[in-house]
């Protein structure tokens, strides 16, 4: 037989204060009390979890960052043009008989300059920032028909201090 013994006055005063609970509502005895403590734990745990899942999808739904600098979209690298699409003899001809800021300026060396820019993720080969990027020639051996490995590109800062050491070869 269960021995149920009595809340004394001081453990009711003590329970009340803990649970907020007032005095009147406290069990008789102490089985029925801690069922009763029992009940508020559960119920705390289940706050708790309810706090934390609604925080997750808080977090969820938040709105992503946008990101600094995605002025030339870089989800995928392009590929630079085929190896084996190479300008004619006389294309090549007519574009360094050009002033060179001519040149930069043909539908070739835009379609060149965006490749090279893409396969590098539109960053600075050297410090890897993002932001105003110089496609720069290595050699001009191949203008008019440059190459890959003919060109760096290089953030305006690098591209400075580059040149700033190493006189260009041309012009
Ligand atoms: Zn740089
Ligand atoms: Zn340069």
């Amino acid at each position: 037989m269960p021995v149920y013994r009595p809340i004394l006055p001081i453990q009711r005063e003590v329970l009340s204060e803990k649970y907020g609970v007032p005095d009147n509502e406290i069990p008789a005895t102490r089985v029925a009390a801690n069922k009763m403590l029992q009940e508020f734990e559960k119920q705390e745990v289940f706050e708790q979890a309810a706090v934390r899942v609604k925080s997750y999808h808080q977090q969820k739904s938040a709105p992503k960052p946008k990101p600094e600098w995605p002025l030339v979209p870089t989800k995928k690298p392009v590929a630079a043009p085929k190896p084996w699409v190479r300008n004619s003899p006389e294309k090549i001809k007519e574009y360094r008989a050009m002033k060179y800021r001519d040149y930069l300026l043909t539908p070739w060396w835009k379609k060149i300059k965006t490749a090279a820019i893409r396969r590098v993720d539109a960053r600075c080969q050297v410090c890897n920032k993002r932001g105003m990027l110089h496609v720069h020639h290595r050699t001009y051996e191949d203008l008019g028909d440059e190459w890959d490995m003919d060109l760096t590109v290089l953030c305006e800062k690098c591209h400075d201090l580059y040149h700033a050491s190493i006189p260009k070869p041309r012009k």
